[in-house]
């Protein structure tokens, strides 16, 4: 059976042939006589066989009609390598083996569904129930761990997690041992220790435990609220990480139990399913908020139209408070509604009367309902249409002294980091920390495939950068580091 061709949920096929009595023998093998030697190393290559058969795609021929060197066993070894950033050597060293031997989630590493569509809830209540519980712990305590693993998830997106005394619940929990009646057996101690099915119908974001494994609630075994978070994550639609920071490393780590969550698993989720769903009162346009003032000031002078649609036209800055996008070009603004046709324009004083010139780059951080101005060396922030007091030096943010102006700037919501371009180069400031994150700046084009030029403006809107380059728009996905789609600049106007 072809388990590529099927919808990921089915990928858990194959059974894992070794045991933990198996990795004991294997750990032997340095017996340097012959006989021994050689039956660990066959050993060890059913063991790594095994492995990448069930989490890496390797398609293997029966044994007696196995070629003896298979060419796809290599590179599915060095898919396995380079996923846990070893050597990718293609040969079976003890690093390699060493992790293979270790505790892991049954879900496969290569499948990324996260281009396959159906990977998400479409609602946001999503309801659970735990069926077969395990003796290991009073059932008490499994309810706790188990709602406390979901609302790891529930803390960081708009998603609720409702207990149902159905079978039919979206995700029902149960604890189980090898055969279970989803055709994925589990393997006895060791090994795999649970695995989930992403979201959909049926056995759609259930996750099964293996029984044969020690479960408890502290640090001995196996601690059920950090595999149940990390299962979670899969019946909500996230795969693997290659990066040991996030909870969706696929082998078992004890870790800090407050704060499971990396930056990245939290940017994947509200990928997924946005951010948590109450927004802050200043976005809404209803209320008498600071950005109201944005939105209502009457013109004090008159209106210099610009050509809005010209095909070359650039902007200088371009920075989104709530929804409403704001265009800089020269000591001109557009302020536009992400649903509303109409555009607000003019002058840059009529909405923002301390600043008469043009600016170099904007930014804005919800979280404080601050906008920052960047003008030459100087930089203004400005509070609804109040610019506070006197500018700053942008050599505060750590800025090395020889630039005299920057290209653009974007505050990444999710990562609390704010991106300073310059040429080629960009700068990384922790917002929380209020220090960069690198003393360096880095290439553009070495972090951001794919955008080789220096930047006009740039803005992050719905888990997207989007690069403005002269009259020409890159949306970015900067999770998977690639170009979404090209645009012109002006669509945003409405052209
Ligand atoms: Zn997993
Ligand atoms: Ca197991
Ligand atoms: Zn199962």
């Amino acid at each position: 059976m072809n388990y590529l061709s099927l919808p990921w949920p089915w990928a858990l096929v194959f059974v894992l042939s070794y045991s933990s009595r198996m990795v004991a023998a294997v750990e032997q093998s340095s017996d340097q006589e012959t006989e021994p030697h050689r039956r660990a190393a066959a050993r060890d290559l059913t063991l790594a066989t095994e492995y990448l058969r069930r989490y890496y795609g390797l398609q293997t021929e029966p044994s007696w009609r196995r070629k003896r060197s298979d060419s796809s066993l290599g590179n599915r070894l060095r898919d396995m390598q380079r996923f846990f950033g070893l050597n990718a050597t293609g040969s079976l060293d003890s690093e390699t083996l060493g992790v293979m031997k270790a505790p892991r989630c049954g879900v496969p590493d290569v499948l990324d569904y996260t281009d396959k569509s159906g990977s998400r809830w479409t609602k946001r209540i999503i309801s659970y129930n735990i069926g077969r519980y395990t003796s290991d712990i009073p059932p008490a305590t499994v309810d706790r761990l188990i709602d406390s693993a979901l609302n790891v998830w529930g803390r960081v997106s708009p998603l609720t997690f409702v207990r149902s005394l159905s079978r039919e619940a979206d995700i029902m929990v149960d604890f189980a041992a090898r055969e279970h009646g989803d055709s994925y057996p589990f393997d006895g101690p060791l090994g795999t220790l649970a695995h989930a099915f992403g979201p959909g119908e049926g056995t759609g974001g259930d996750a099964h435990f293996d029984d044969d494994e020690l479960w408890t609630a502290g640090s001995h075994g196996f601690n059920l609220y950090l595999v149940a978070a990390h299962e979670f994550g899969h019946s909500l639609g996230l795969g693997h990480s290659t990066n040991p920071e996030s909870l969706m490393y696929p082998t078992y780590k004890r870790q800090n139990q407050h704060n499971l969550l990396s930056r990245e698993d939290v940017v994947k989720i509200n990928i997924l399913y946005g951010t948590r769903g109450i927004l802050p009162y200043y976005y809404s346009k209803t209320s008498l908020s600071p950005y109201y003032n944005i939105w209502n000031l009457v013109p004090r002078y008159p209106l210099l139209m610009q050509d809005k649609c010209n095909p070359n036209l650039s902007f200088d800055a371009v920075t989104s408070v709530g929804d409403a996008n704001m265009f800089f070009k020269d000591s001109y603004l557009w302020i536009k509604y992400d649903q509303q046709c109409e555009t607000k324009e003019g002058p840059v004083r009529n909405f923002i009367p301390k600043i008469d010139s043009n600016i170099d780059a904007a930014y804005s951080v919800p979280q404080r309902s601050l906008v920052y101005l960047f003008k030459a060396s100087k930089f203004w922030t400005m509070k609804g249409s109040q610019v506070r007091k006197k500018p700053k030096s942008i050599y505060k943010f750590g800025i090395s002294k020889e630039v005299e102006r920057l290209d653009a700037a974007v505050h990444v919501n999710d990562t609390g980091h704010t991106l300073l371009f310059v040429k080629d180069m960009y700068w990384s400031y922790n917002e929380n920390r209020r220090a960069m994150v690198d003393s360096k700046p880095r290439y553009i084009s070495e972090d951001f495939p794919g955008i080789n030029a220096s930047i006009s403006a740039a803005v992050y809107k719905d888990g997207f950068i989007h690069f403005f380059v002269g009259p020409v728009v890159f949306k970015y996905n900067y999770v998977q580091k690639q170009v979404v789609s090209v645009g012109k600049a002006n669509s945003w106007l409405g052209c």
